[in-house]
């Protein structure tokens, strides 16, 4: 074209939590970075309650969390449930114990639009550029390498530009996600579909807990009601599959009904009103939405978030698994770039860690929704959770939570890195207390050794971003894996 070749380190396709994150930090270690975006921002997006890692681990990294804290976000606790037949909620909060709970035990629930329009603008501030109301349609390639990506603009014009890096973050209708190989699997055992929509003057929980999700089951599924501001409420219907029925036709009217068989959810929203206007305006409805790419990259490209994968919405997982596979692909850029290890190396040891997270959440939730099955209902329907089974879970979660949060005092680093460190013993122990039963069977949630071993990595992994090396050395994930550099921001060779 008339501009002469464009060439950049790194174009990102998709300027959402995990395009935003990922540009931050590869435009922090001085590479190019070049954000093209389908919308003009700020732009709707469903995925509004956050988990404790986001804020404080990988948005502190980037440094944007003092921005989302002096940003007015609702202070999100923890969840509470309302499942099976026991009728009274349960809650969990994110604090791994009373003894330990500090500044960074909670997390937000966000009104996406203005997170992720202070995520990208972010990104921006530390480097990055932008472009909006850009389609990216197909990438370049040179033989076996991706190097560059074509885009349409707004006017209808084609455009290329070149890359050592294409980094696929445009979420679950990504088009590029193909030209990696491989193919999509859409998870048999998640799938529901969800009708959503806002309401104003819901009410809401008793203090403290007025900033959980509160999630509710009932005969078709269950909802979420998140209390986004004051006098805002997102609420929305998952449903099973064999429920589809339930949200065809006028979807005002399939929500009313759904609303209708769910009485704590109906009392909730007794004095509410839908917004019918903006952003909020209209009933949406997702499906088919828990799947996972079976390669996560190949020369010159790479997936992450929802590009890549993602699991049912009920630990609102989405969020952190783009912005932590936004931190994994970001340190095996950067490390490739700089020519510390091998690019093979890189992507490898991102697409290890990567899944392994994924593998954590996608089990976890396996053992959740196994725990409400019952003889004559399928899933999460009626089974009352025993007062054993109820322990285990609330401290399951917690953990995964807590894991991620690396929770520590702000104030003093000194301080922060010893309490960390024991508090990491304590993970440890109370990993090994609840992973097997008085006789040392394993208890079902830890069925899986690499649930076990991805919560000790985790905890290692997470609590890097704010101790760099006061916490000691990383440890390679498998024989010859790579270990995170003391910032955080790049991989090294492990122990010879
Ligand atoms: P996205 O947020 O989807 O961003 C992708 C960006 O790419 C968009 O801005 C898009 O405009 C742009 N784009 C797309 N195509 C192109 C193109 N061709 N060219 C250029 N740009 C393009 N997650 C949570 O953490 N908490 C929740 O409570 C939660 N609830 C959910 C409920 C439901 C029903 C569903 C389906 C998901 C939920 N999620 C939740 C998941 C969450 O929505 C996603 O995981 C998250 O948004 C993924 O972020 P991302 O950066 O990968 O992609």
């Amino acid at each position: 074209s008339s501009e002469g070749r464009e060439q950049y380190d790194v174009v990102v396709v998709g300027g959402g939590p995990g395009g935003s994150t990922l540009a931050a930090l590869v435009a922090m270690r001085g590479h190019r970075v070049l954000i093209l975006e389908k919308e003009t921002f700020p732009r709707y997006q469903i995925g509004e309650s956050l988990l404790p890692s986001t804020i404080h681990g990988v948005c502190r990294m980037t440094g944007v969390a003092e921005k989302l804290a002096a940003a007015g976000f609702t202070p999100k606790k923890g969840g509470t449930f309302r499942w099976g037949a026991n009728t009274e909620p349960w809650t969990f909060s994110f604090s791994v114990s009373p003894k330990i709970a500090g500044a960074t035990s909670h997390a937000y629930q966000v009104e996406r639009s203005k997170f992720d329009n202070i995520l990208l603008e972010h990104a921006v501030e530390k480097g990055a550029e932008v472009r909006f109301r850009v389609s990216v349609s197909d990438v370049l390639e040179d033989g076996e390498r991706v190097t560059g990506v074509r885009y349409t603009d707004a006017d209808g014009t084609e455009h290329e530009v070149h890359a050592t890096y294409v980094v696929d973050a445009s979420g679950n209708g990504s088009r590029l996600h193909k030209r990696v190989g491989g193919t999509r699997e859409y998870s048999q055992f998640f799938r529901s579909l969800a009708l959503f929509g806002y309401f104003e003057g819901g009410k809401r929980l008793p203090a403290p807990n007025s900033g959980n999700i509160l999630s509710v089951a009932f005969e078709s599924g269950w909802f979420w009601y998140i209390p986004l501001t004051p006098d805002l409420t997102s609420v929305g219907a998952v449903v099973r599959r064999e429920n589809a029925d339930k949200i065809q036709g006028d979807p005002e009217r399939a929500l009313l009904a759904l609303i209708d068989e769910c009485p704590l959810i109906k009392e909730y929203l007794s004095d509410a009103t839908r917004v019918t206007e903006g952003q909020y305006g209209q009933l949406r409805v997702r499906k088919d939405y828990s799947y996972h790419q079976t390669t996560f990259w190949r020369p010159g490209l790479v997936l992450i978030g929802d590009a890549a994968c993602f699991v049912d919405p009920v630990f609102s997982s989405g969020v952190h698994l783009a912005t932590y596979s936004a931190l994994l692909a970001a340190r095996s850029i950067s490390s490739s770039l700089a020519g510390i290890v091998s690019e093979e190396a890189a992507f490898t040891e991102f697409e290890a860690r990567y899944r392994r997270e994924y593998g954590v959440f996608y089990e976890f939730l396996m053992s959740f929704y196994d725990m409400h099955v019952d003889e004559n209902s399928y899933f999460w329907s009626a089974k009352k959770v025993t007062r054993n089974q109820h322990t285990e879970l609330e401290s399951f979660v917690e953990l995964v939570a807590g894991v991620s949060s690396s929770e520590f005092d702000l104030d003093g680093a000194e301080s922060a890195a010893l309490r960390m460190k024991s508090k990491s013993a304590e993970f440890v122990s109370a990993i090994d207390e609840m992973s097997a039963d008085a006789e040392g069977n394993m208890t079902p949630l830890f069925r899986s050794s690499a649930v076990r071993q991805a919560m000790q990595e985790g905890a290692q992994v997470q609590s890097r971003a704010f101790l760099g090396e006061d916490l000691g050395p990383d440890v390679p994930m498998f024989p010859g894996g790579l270990i995170t550099s003391d910032d955080g921001m790049l991989w090294q060779p492990g122990p010879a």
